[in-house]
């Protein structure tokens, strides 16, 4: 135990954590050159494209120090607000963490709110200025601001560039010689942390877990405390470039156990698996269960493929546990699922993933939070789809959820973030210099607002020099209504929304005009509407189609037609027919695009 350090890296996106951990692994031969790809953490095809770490993995290094060998157990955490519970159960797993921070950028939100973590969980923090061979780092601003922010002495901070190889021994010897070995008692009850799984097609759910105190030993019957399933631990190990087999693993040290786990909900992140004879007493703290906050609909374009859809979600869930789905009907859409995302980037990933991985066309609905509403019998329902929306006379009151939001930012942007999230019904709770330029604002705000554009516009008004962070705080009444649309008179259930009252009408106005855009011209007119109960609040109008298209090139080359033909095939790939109206995928998501 004593020659174990369990470390992660803290970072912000881009700040270089992927290229640092390639190096770290290089370094310490864990690979060799051959085996030696770029970013070698992200292995989703999808995280090396986005250049996110979507999946938190383990991989463990030999390291030799004056002599003798030590084990360094590097835990990958994923870097988006989506995933922060995933985070913090890494960091649980840690005694110490690398905090990189780019010379030229300074410290941003992810690296703050996971620094908060870190510190809450007491590990060791090794401050390093990474991306020193960068033409536009400014070192030694950037470590006055180190400095001030983690209180550490200047010489603590460690010069280094995962990209010119600079700094990696220093790295790896201060992780030897700051990080603490792991405590815990090796003659104590088992008490492993799981802080990942990973799926295998072949041998099921593999749970990565950290060994808190006792040992856990091949075909050990075993038991999960949060969902109090047990198993046997058919194959146990460490976690190399490739699974490393073993008889024990140790108390301190991180491993993977497969016992022929075949659905991911078994397994959740953050629960405690302890021996079934000897159990230990107490699970270890901080569990808790994940939680969509962001449901929407997913319907096969094809309506054909709906059998194919549920196909794939099973598939994708078995190892996705944050995702929920169940089946719901549309009367535009036809049968599909409605589906629950931790937020709006995994949201996107599970749509990706879909496409890709099981060859899937979908039409996404317009994203929502879940509210509470209560009926004038004061019944409490859980509402996600603006279909499950009561009548207005049976509602007493409705409650959204709201959250507490960080953002860190340079002093200049104040202003315009707090505009900013003012429009979107916020309420500044507090601000704190973090060092002269650096500000942290916190603020209460309903997550309906954030889960949209947020932080796209929060990136584009503070020119990329504002990190967001937030955690649920809980549901507060709010003034809620139903937004429907229709088309030539037709209400279109997919394209509702349910939001505050005081933007409905600025709402309907601009996602009428929206959809005017995107709508394309057809033969006859389209009258577009947006109404609150019997009430038109905006009308906009699609004018029908001049000539046919192809009139254009009557006569002409043949090729060009057949082109322009396929063209069009092409792009009803995605288009839905509702009632007599075609509607493209985006206008589905023309909410997204309100601004
Ligand atoms: P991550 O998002 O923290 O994992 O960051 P990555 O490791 O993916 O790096 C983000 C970008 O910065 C990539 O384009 C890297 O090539 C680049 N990068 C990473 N480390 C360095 C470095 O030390 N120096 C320079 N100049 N660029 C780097
Ligand atoms: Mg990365």
């Amino acid at each position: 135990m004593k020659k174990i350090r369990n470390f992660c890296i803290i970072a912000h996106i881009d700040h270089g954590k992927s290229t640092l951990a390639d190096r770290l692994l290089e370094f310490t031969k864990t690979v060799t050159n051959r085996e030696m790809q770029a970013q070698l953490l992200d292995n989703m095809d999808l995280e090396r494209e986005r250049g996110i770490t979507i999946k938190s993995h383990a991989i463990q290094m030999n390291y030799l120090y004056q002599g003798e060998e030590y084990i360094l157990n590097l835990i990958d955490t994923p870097g988006h607000v989506d995933f922060s519970y995933e985070v913090s159960r890494s960091i649980a797993a840690c005694e110490g963490a690398l905090l990189l921070v780019d010379a030229s950028q300074g410290t941003e939100a992810q690296t703050i709110s996971n620094l908060y973590l870190a510190i809450n969980h007491d590990l060791v923090i090794i401050p390093v200025l990474n991306k020193v061979d960068l033409p536009g780092a400014m070192p030694e601003e950037i470590k006055d601001e180190m400095v001030e922010l983690l209180a550490c002495e200047r010489d603590d901070i460690i010069p280094a560039s995962g990209k010119e190889g600079i700094g990696i021994e220093e790295i790896l010897n201060a992780i030897v010689e700051r990080v603490p070995p792991p405590k815990g008692d090796p003659e104590a009850p088992l008490q492993a942390l799981i802080f990942d799984s990973t799926f295998n097609s072949y041998r099921g759910i593999e749970v990565i877990f950290r060994v808190k105190n006792g040992q856990i030993k091949k075909g050990d019957k075993v038991k999960f405390m949060a969902t109090g399933k047990e198993y046997h631990a058919d194959e146990i190990g460490t976690l190399g470039l490739v699974q490393i087999p073993k008889q024990v693993v140790d108390c301190g040290d991180v491993g993977y156990l497969i016992s022929g786990i075949k659905v991911a909900k078994e397994v959740k992140v953050g629960d405690t698996v302890t021996h079934t004879t000897r159990p230990a007493q107490e699970a270890i703290k901080g569990f808790s269960e994940v939680k969509p906050m962001v449901f929407a609909g997913i319907y096969p374009v094809d309506t054909s493929e709906f059998e194919e859809l549920r196909d794939a979600l099973e598939k994708l869930q078995l190892n996705d546990a944050a995702l929920v789905w169940e089946p719901e009907t549309s009367a535009a859409l036809g049968y599909g699922f409605r589906c629950g995302f931790l937020g709006m980037l995994h949201m996107e990933i599970v749509q990706e993933r879909l496409e890709r991985e099981f060859d899937m066309t979908v039409i996404t609905t317009v994203p929502s939070v879940q509210f509470n509403v209560i009926d004038t019998k004061g019944k409490l329902t859980k509402v996600s789809a603006p279909s499950e929306m009561p009548e207005p006379t049976l509602i007493n009151w409705i409650e959204e959820p709201f959250i507490n939001a960080q953002i860190i930012t340079k002093s200049d942007y104040i202003g315009p973030i707090l505009n900013l999230c003012m429009d979107k019904r916020g309420i500044l709770k507090n601000q704190v210099y973090l060092t002269a330029e650096r500000v942290e604002l916190q603020f209460s705000m309903p997550l309906a607002e954030v889960v949209f554009d947020f932080f796209d516009k929060l990136k584009t008004i503070s020119r990329g020099y504002a990190s967001l962070d937030y955690e649920l705080a809980g549901y507060e009444e709010s003034d809620m209504v139903k937004l429907d649309v229709m088309l030539n008179g037709e209400a279109v259930d997919a394209l509702s929304a349910i939001v505050h009252r005081s933007k409905a009408y600025e709402w309907g106005k601009k996602l009428c005009e929206k959809l005017r855009e995107l709508i394309p011209k057809q033969m006859f007119e389209i009258a577009i509407q947006a109404a609150i109960g019997q009430k038109i609040i905006a009308r906009e109008t699609v004018k029908a189609m001049r000539k046919d298209v192809l009139a254009k090139c009557y006569g002409g080359d043949i090729s060009r037609k057949r082109k322009l033909l396929e063209k069009q095939k092409k792009g009803k790939k995605r288009m839905r027919q509702v009632g007599n109206v075609e509607i493209p995928q985006e206008a589905f998501m023309a909410v997204l695009k309100i601004n």
